[in-house]
C-alpha cells in the first residue's frame, strides 16, 4: 500500500501519517523528518539543507528525489509507505513517477488534507515544537511556497484518478476516519 499524504504546512500530515502507519502496518516516509534528523545529526545532508529549512524554502528537487529514491529501495519500505511531504513540486512528482515505473509500482491513493489558511497559521503558531521555521514570517514563506510550487502537484495526480480530498478540520480521530474511508477497501480492517 503506497499512499501520498498531501496538504499545506500545518494540515496534520505528520499526525495522520503516524496513525495510518499503525493501522495499515506500513511505515511513514517523511522528507521533512529525514531532513530534521540529518540536521540534528550534522550529517553532510543535514549541513547542506540546514539553512534552507530554517528559511522555509524548499530543498532542491535533485536532493529530495535522490533521498526518496534511496529510501524506497530499503527493505522496510518494500511493503509500502505513507509519504508525507513528498512530492512537493511537479518536477518531483514526475521524477517520482519515473522511479515507480522502473520498479513497476504505483501509488494507491493521494489524500489531500484541506484546511483553511487561518487555521493553519494558528495551529503552527501554537504547536510549540520549537521548529526554527515555525515563526510568523517563516510560516508565511512556507504557505506562499505551498501555493506557488506545491499546490500544482494536486492537478498532476488529479489526472491519474487517485486523488481524494479530505476535510482536515475536526478531531484527529474524525479526520483519520475520513481518510480511511477513501482508501482502497481491501486495505481496511
Ligand atoms: P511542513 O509541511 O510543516 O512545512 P515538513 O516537515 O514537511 O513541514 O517540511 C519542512 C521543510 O523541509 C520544508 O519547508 C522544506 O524546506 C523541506 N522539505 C521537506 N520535504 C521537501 C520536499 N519534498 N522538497 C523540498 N523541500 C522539502
Amino acid at each position: 500500500m503506497r499512499i501520498i499524504l498531501f496538504g499545506p504546512p500545518g494540515a496534520g500530515k505528520g499526525t495522520q501519517a503516524k496513525l495510518l502507519e499503525d493501522r495499515l502496518d506500513v511505515p511513514q516516509l517523511s522528507t521533512g523528518d529525514m531532513f530534521r534528523s540529518a540536521i540534528k545529526n550534522k550529517t553532510p545532508l543535514g549541513v547542506k539543507v540546514n539553512s534552507i529549512l530554517a528559511s522555509g524554502q524548499l530543498v532542491s528537487d535533485e536532493t529530495v528525489v535522490n533521498l526518496v529514491g534511496e529510501s524506497i529501495n530499503q527493505a522496510i519500505y518494500q511493503k509500502g509507505y505513507i509519504l508525507d511531504g513528498f512530492p512537493r513540486t511537479v518536477p518531483q512528482a514526475e521524477a517520482f513517477d519515473q522511479l515507480l515505473m522502473e520498479k513497476d509500482q504505483k501509488i494507491d491513493a493521494f489524500i489531500i488534507l484541506e484546511v483553511p489558511d487561518e487555521e493553519l497559521i494558528s495551529r503552527i503558531s501554537s504547536r510549540g515544537e520549537g521548529r526554527e521555521d515555525d515563526t510568523p514570517d517563516k510560516i508565511k514563506v512556507r504557505l506562499d511556497v505551498y501555493k506557488d510550487e506545491t499546490a500544482p502537484v494536486k492537478d498532476y495526480y488529479e489526472d491519474k484518478g487517485i486523488c481524494h480530498a479530505v476535510d482536515g478540520v475536526g478531531t484527529v480521530e474524525d479526520i483519520f476516519a475520513r481518510i480511511m474511508e477513501k482508501l482502497p477497501p481491501v486495505h481496511k480492517y
